[in-house]
């Protein structure tokens, strides 16, 4: 988004820095953001916001650098505004079009009736003065449509472009919202999704669970294969997941090398049974170095289950999924654990101190 030349860049930085100081703000890089945006002077609606906020001598408190920084500067959210604006102005474009189409059809039915009237005229006393009158209404009419036809063929031509700029929206809207290593949904996409399949599991009193996964002793892999073959480890990891789940569930990769499964109308035990099958599929893979031929040996996945308690905040359904993860990483690796087990156990190991 910045294109700015050294030279400019250092004197809207200098200036976002000394307003900064000037207002007793801390200088984090979303302050820093609005500062330098707004020394940069590109966006009057956010000169406009910060300029009132100073005449009113209102104190910048991190709720309203916050407020100001999601509505002027927050890319998800400008990206959803610009889609909402092509996809209101392709409305507009598809009704002038309707609008225009139908005049055309006007002019041209008005040009028939006048070429008919014209033919009898042919055969009229008062032919010779009319005739010549008519020709000339035809002839304008004629022109009319002509205008129309190619103001048509333009505004097709606009419509396409509109088109076109969805589809760039439609795409940036997708990135946004998958991981690029892997293709999976990202930490952001879960979250969304786990909100919306949250309220449908709830809506509909059917089961929703949660799988967490994480590869075993991932690091020291690294550390003996390089972080490039891990990359390609996470990817195979990832297309294990993809290519066996189904319908409405959702694969995201949630952190490193920790992914995350939504499963709606799954129970736990279901769940657990999924997770069973995905970590034996991954550990009896022979991993093999495909250019060299070099033998990796394999890598295990534990995972950590917890089925969503209708009304439970949903940060408490991943800390019980998590909770389940640790419980198998404790158990030795390698297994699935759900959370009301791994809940009663360490209720257990409380009370029973060995
Ligand atoms: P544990 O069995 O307890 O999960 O051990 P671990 O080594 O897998 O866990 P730890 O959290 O100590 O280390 C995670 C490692 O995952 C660290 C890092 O090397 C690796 N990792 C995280 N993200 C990436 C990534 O994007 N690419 C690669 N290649 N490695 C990653
Ligand atoms: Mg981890
Ligand atoms: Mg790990």
């Amino acid at each position: 988004m910045y294109h700015d030349d050294l030279h400019q860049a250092a004197e809207f930085a200098h200036a976002a820095v000394a307003s900064m100081a000037r207002f007793s703000i801390p200088p984090t890089p979303v302050n820093f953001t609005i500062w330098y945006e707004y020394h940069a002077g590109r966006d009057p609606a956010l000169s406009h916001a910060i300029d009132a906020l100073l005449a009113s001598n209102r104190p910048f408190t991190p709720e309203v650098t916050l407020q100001l920084y999601e509505e002027f500067l927050n890319p998800a959210r400008m990206l959803r505004a610009s889609r909402e604006t092509t996809e209101k102005l392709q409305e507009a474009m598809d009704e002038l079009r309707a609008y225009i189409g139908a005049a055309e059809q006007d002019t041209r039915t008005y040009g028939d009736k006048l070429e008919h009237f014209s033919d009898k005229l042919d055969n009229h006393p008062a032919a010779p003065s009319m005739g010549a009158l008519v020709s000339a209404m035809l002839q304008e009419t004629r022109v009319m449509q002509q205008r129309n036809q190619s103001l048509e063929e333009r505004l097709a031509e606009t419509t396409a472009e509109v088109q076109m700029l969805r589809e760039h929206f439609e795409q940036a809207r997708r990135e946004a919202l998958s991981d690029s290593l892997t293709g999976l949904a990202n930490r952001k996409n879960f979250e969304q999704t786990l909100t919306l399949l949250a309220k449908a599991a709830q809506d509909s009193h059917e089961p929703l669970s949660l799988m967490l996964l994480d590869i075993d002793h991932f690091k020291q892999f690294n550390d003996r294969h390089g972080h490039q073959t891990g990359d390609t480890v996470l990817q195979l990891v990832a297309r294990t997941l993809s290519d066996n789940v189904k319908g409405q569930d959702l694969a995201a990769r949630y952190g490193g090398e920790e992914f995350a499964l939504l499963l709606p109308r799954t129970r736990a035990d279901q769940a657990v049974k999924l997770g069973d099958n995905l970590r034996m599929l991954i550990a009896g893979r022979k991993l093999v170095k495909r250019h060299t031929g070099e033998e990796l040996g394999r890598i295990t996945i534990s995972a950590g289950v917890a089925e969503y308690r209708t009304g439970e905040a949903l940060s408490s359904l991943v800390q019980r999924a998590d909770a389940a993860l640790y419980e198998a990483k404790r158990r030795g690796r390698n297994c699935v654990v759900a959370a009301t087990e791994a809940a009663s156990d360490m209720a257990t190991e409380a009370v029973l101190p060995n």
